[in-house]
């Protein structure tokens, strides 16, 4: 475009449309770097206030056309000073920005409100969005398509970037396009702020130590979580969880909201969780607080679940995090003790027989019964890698199962009226059940998961 063209683009449009600065400026926003569209804005009036006063002085009526445009619809001071240095009167000055309505004269005041907003929320790196009001939008593309204009950009990308840059200096935050810890979102034309608090993610492994504990928070299966006398008003099916254990110091130190607990599958409410732990991520909903001490949350968490539960490894992770570990979850290796229990004490021979199966062995392993009502009934082929009798005494049998993820070992040992098999009953010939149960090893190996 030559100059001449672009100053008469200029031209035409403060011919139909009084502009600010910033809005005249942004309908050339893709030329020049470096610049803001106000800078765009001004530069272009200025140089169509030195144009028209050199035209003025070669011909006066068209030369103060121009400067009047200037000063009435440009809103431009310097062509109203040069007019009433001449004595043209009569000017009346536009008080508003057809597009922007003096939205943009005040972008200061809206990110000093956001600045406000933030206060007291602790926050690694912000984003600025914005809901702007569908006319703003309408205006600026009727204008756009009457004049042709191609080399503009969108009022919505004009505002987020130059509050954000205020919000963001005064702040000294970092932006973040792909994860912010908040989104400040600014509402034109009613100036309300509304944030948008990103969940705090931190992993961590867990050692559940005593029995009768849910992973979850489990609502009472009468009243749904309303509260009634099977729950004791509690709204739960027990008392507390392997969640609620390791949220509520966390929340406290976050002054979070809840939390969502995602765990590397999940033990049995009567299986202790042992060994290295399992695996979890906990998802701590709108934290005021992110940067917290993790080594000292370890403490407090290990002293609020007195021996119940055991956290270690914490650390700072993110959304695919939950991710990874849901897809691992099935696959993982895990390694149980289980306690067995056969009507008549095993007798060598017995023995013997678990000890001499081929491994791996696949297992058929239609839905236990115990978990149809939660679980859609299909059959799932399960390995088992390795098997041992570690001890045998009069009726119980204690085996060590190391097997892929997802098995449900109660049933292997029971058969399950024959859903699972082959199964540690079939194999011998006789009821045998399962009395205890402990998780010893969930191998997801840390570097899986650094990945
Ligand atoms: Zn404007
Ligand atoms: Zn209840």
């Amino acid at each position: 475009m030559t100059a001449s063209k672009l100053l008469r683009k200029a031209e035409q449009l403060l011919a139909r449309y009084p502009l600010c600065d910033w809005c005249l400026g942004r309908q050339f926003a893709i030329l020049g770097y470096g610049l803001t569209n106000r800078m765009r804005g001004n530069a272009l009036k200025t140089l169509l206030l030195l144009v028209s006063t050199e035209t003025y002085q070669k011909d006066r009526k068209r030369g103060s056309t121009c400067l009047k445009r200037l000063a009435e619809k440009g809103m431009f001071l310097p062509a109203l000073q040069f007019l009433e240095k001449e004595g043209i009167t009569g000017i009346t000055t536009v008080k508003q920005c057809s597009i922007c309505l003096g939205v943009m004269e005040q972008l200061e005041e809206i990110a000093n409100l956001a600045i406000q907003k933030l206060n007291g929320w602790e926050a690694a790196s912000i984003l600025l969005g914005s809901k702007i009001s569908p006319d703003f939008v309408e205006r600026e593309e009727q204008l756009r398509s009457e004049l042709q204009i191609e080399n503009g950009e969108p009022l919505k990308a004009e505002i987020n970037r130059e509050i954000g840059k205020i919000v963001i200096e005064q702040l000294d935050i970092p932006v973040d396009f792909k994860s912010p810890s908040i989104v400040v979102v600014v509402h034109i034309p009613s100036f309300t702020v509304e944030l948008q608090v990103n969940s705090l993610f931190i992993y961590g492994r867990y050692r559940k130590l005593k029995r009768g504990i849910p992973q979850t928070k489990w609502p009472c299966r009468e009243c749904l979580g309303q509260g009634c006398t099977r729950c004791k008003g509690t709204g739960k099916m027990y008392p507390e969880s392997v969640e609620e254990l390791i949220a509520a110091p966390l929340l406290e130190v976050t002054k979070g909201k809840s939390v969502k607990f995602h765990g590397a599958g999940r033990e049995d409410i009567d299986a202790c969780m042992l060994g290295t732990g399992r695996p979890f991520v906990i998802e701590i909903m709108t934290p005021r607080k992110r940067s917290i001490d993790l080594e000292a949350a370890i403490e407090k968490i290990n002293q609020y679940a007195q021996g119940k539960v055991e956290v270690s490894q914490l650390r700072f992770t993110n959304k695919e995090m939950v991710k990874l570990l849901k897809s691992s979850s099935a696959t993982t290796e895990k390694t149980y003790k289980v306690i067995t229990q056969t009507e008549k004490p095993l007798l060598l021979e017995e023995r013997q027989k678990l000890e001499a199966i081929p491994m791996p062995l696949e297992i058929k392993q239609r839905t236990p019964q115990r978990v149809l009502h939660r679980r859609a009934d299909k059959v799932r082929r399960k390995q088992i890698y390795e098997l041992t009798v570690t001890s045998l005494k009069n009726d119980k049998v204690t085996l060590l199962i190391r097997c892929q993820g997802g098995l449900y070992i109660k049933e292997f040992i029971s058969g399950d009226n024959d859903r699972t098999t082959p199964s540690i009953a079939e194999i011998l010939g006789k009821p045998i059940k399962c009395i205890r149960l402990d998780v010893i090893d969930v191998n997801l190996p840390e570097e899986e998961l650094q990945r």
